[in-house]
Parts: structure tokens; sequence; C-alpha cells
């Protein structure tokens, strides 16, 4: 199980002071090393549950979680909270503290000498877009609520912790403000490589940060386990077309990509100087977008060569090819840009 980072073994709660049963039950669920996996689900389903059971802020009822192979409950709760990072929706920063002194936190906790905690502080600051000479001595009062969150982040990413639980991590910030939050998280932790285990109840969410998706029912029962454009193409059980059902189309336009087989043939030998192009795998969202924005063809390259044309009807194509097609086939546009792979994947 090397590549197994945290192992939900038939796990469950039951808090005795509630009625409806088990919030989680006989869960079994691995997280894979260095991957982004999100938990979504409606309210009350049992995600937070589950997160908190990882780092033992709740203790299981029964059956066990595995970190890197080890009990959970055999590790001492403050030494498995180094190697488990946690960030949580109103992010609790301490008032009274700076930022500096926030994002230091564990570093000092951990006995760091003042030169190597200000510069961690520093470079922390840096990598979540905040000038350290701007914001290290701010107090959370003084911030905006996506300033906030990034400092959150900074603060749980402190001692580079192998592991990352966020319970709704961007849920206080606008829409506007999350888009870019969300981004810039994605590119720290493709950088970092740390595995992360996100909690949303939006499933847009979701299917952005995520390299698998479990869409989870109350009592934390997984419905579907799979990449996101699997679970949006694809959904397994009525709740979970239930949760994708509205903007599927929407969704597939931003997850799939403009592949080969979807083209018209550019063999109409019409004279196309000057009209826009764009390569294979360009993402079906901005393909439309493309066709919308001229009247005369639009071109599709594979390298220096044009090999068709886009159509309306390719995008018609393409999304049936993602609504039909074996979880293997398809090129989802959120796994890191590579081309060869793209075009392998095209030449199958
Ligand atoms: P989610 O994060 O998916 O909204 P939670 O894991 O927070 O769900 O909660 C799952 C269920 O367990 C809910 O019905 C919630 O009310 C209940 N619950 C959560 N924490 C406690 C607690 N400390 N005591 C009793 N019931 C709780
Ligand atoms: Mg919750």
């Amino acid at each position: 199980m090397d590549d197994v980072t945290i192992r939900f073994d038939h796990v469950s709660k039951v808090y005795a002071s509630r009625e409806q049963g088990a919030a989680v039950a006989d869960l079994s669920l691995d997280v894979r090393a260095h991957e982004v996996l999100v938990l979504v689900g409606p309210s009350g389903c049992g995600k937070s549950t589950t997160l908190r059971m990882a780092n033992r802020l709740v203790e299981p009822t029964s059956g066990r979680i595995l970190l890197e192979g080890e009990d959970v409950t055999r590790v001492d709760p403050v030494a498995l909270r180094r190697r488990i990072g946690y960030v949580i929706q109103n992010v609790g920063l301490f008032p009274h503290r700076t930022v500096a002194q926030n994002v230091a936190t564990v570093p000092r906790l951990l006995g760091w000498d003042r030169r190597r905690t200000g510069a961690r502080v520093e470079e922390l600051l840096d990598l979540v877009g905040l000038e350290p000479q701007r914001y290290a001595r701010r107090y959370p009062h003084e911030l905006s609520g996506g300033e906030r969150q990034r400092v959150g982040v900074a603060r749980a990413l402190a001692t580079d912790p192998p592991v990352l639980l966020m319970d709704e991590p961007f849920g206080a910030v606008d829409p506007v403000g999350r888009r870019r939050l969300q981004e810039q998280f994605a590119r720290i932790q493709r950088e970092l490589g740390t595995t992360v285990m996100l909690v949303t109840h939006d499933i847009d969410e979701a299917v952005r940060m995520a390299d698998r998706v479990a869409v989870l029912s109350p009592g934390a029962h997984v419905e579907q386990l799979a990449a996101p454009l699997d679970v949006v193409a694809r959904p397994a059980t009525p709740a979970v077309a239930d949760l994708v059902g509205r903007g599927r189309v929407a969704r597939l336009l931003s997850l799939g990509a403009v592949q080969r087989e979807d083209l018209d043939a550019d063999d109409t030998g019409a004279p196309a100087d000057g009209a826009p192009r764009l390569p294979l795998g360009t993402e079906l969202g901005q393909a439309l977008d493309a066709l919308l924005g001229t009247d005369g063809p639009v071109l599709v390259t594979d390298g220096e060569a044009v090999v068709g044309r886009l159509a309306p009807q390719t995008l018609v194509r393409a999304l049936a090819r993602l609504a039909a097609a074996e979880p293997d086939v398809v090129t989802p546009v959120t796994s890191p840009p590579d081309h060869d792979e793209a075009v392998g994947t095209l030449s199958r």
C-alpha cells in the first residue's frame, strides 16, 4: 500500500446524541499519495466527521484509519497533527496575533529558531501570494476574507506536512476570489506534491479541484468514486446524477478536450489564411468561444500541422463521446498538461 497515504478501513462514527444513526457508516476509502481527493455531498452527510477522524479531532466508533500504513490511534495526536495540516472554512486565525505570528504557530511549537521561522514565514506568504512586506505585520481583522483564507493555507503548510485536510477551505470567499484561490492552491499543491483530502458541498469546486471525487450520501456512503469527468459524464447512481444534473453540459465543456476523432477532416481546400487556430487538447469551452468569435472556420492543429476544422458538430460529437466513453479513453483537461501523453491517447 505504498501509494496509499490515508486508508479508511470499515470506519464508523456514532454520535451518542444523534438520533438518525451513524454519521459515518462503514466507510472504506483510500487517499492515494500526492492526489487531491475531494469529498462532496449534501450538508450533514458526514464529510467533516470523516475528515476530522483522520487527524483525531473525532475518534471513530469502530474501524481503523491508517496514515502511511500506521494506525492513527497509536500515534500521539500532537505528533499526528504535525504530519497533517488542517484548513477550515472560517480559518480560525488567532485574532490578536499578526499574520506572521499566525503562520509561525507550528514552527514555534516545534522549537525552530527565529531565523529559520522568519525565512519560512516569508517563503510561505510569497507562496500564497501575500507580499510579506505588506502583510506580515497585519492582524486578521485588517484582511479580506480571501486574504485570511490564504493565511490559513500558509499556516497549514508551514512545516510542509505531507498531508493536508481541507474543510470547505474557500467557502468564505466571493466567487471570483474563490476561483483565483482554487487555481493558486492547485499550483501550490502540484509544486509541493502534498496529499490533499478536501471537503466541499459545491460540485463545481469538486470537479475543478479533484484528481478523484468521492460523492457521498448520508452516512458518508460512497455513491461514486472516480475522476471528475467520469462523475459528470457518467453518474453511477441517481444521487450522483441529481448532484451533477444541473449545468452538466457546462461542466463537460470545461472538463473535456478537443480530440482528433471529433473533427471534420480539413479536405475542403478552401483558403483559410488567418483563420483562428487551436491545438488539439483545447478545452471544449474555449473551443466553443472560438467558434462564437468568428464567422469563418476555426482550424485545429497538432504542432505545426492543421489536422481539421472545428464545427458546432465537433463539439456535439465531443460531448457525446464524453458521455459514452470508457473511463480510460478520455483525456481530462484537469490532468497536468503533457502534450505527448495527450497525443498518445489520441492515437490509441
Ligand atoms: P457535513 O460536514 O457533511 O455537513 P458532518 O460530518 O458535520 O456533516 O455531520 C454529520 C452528521 O453528524 C450531521 O447530522 C451532524 O448534525 C451530526 N454531528 C456532527 N457533529 C456532531 C456532534 N459533535 N455531536 C452530535 N452530532 C454531530
Ligand atoms: Mg461539514
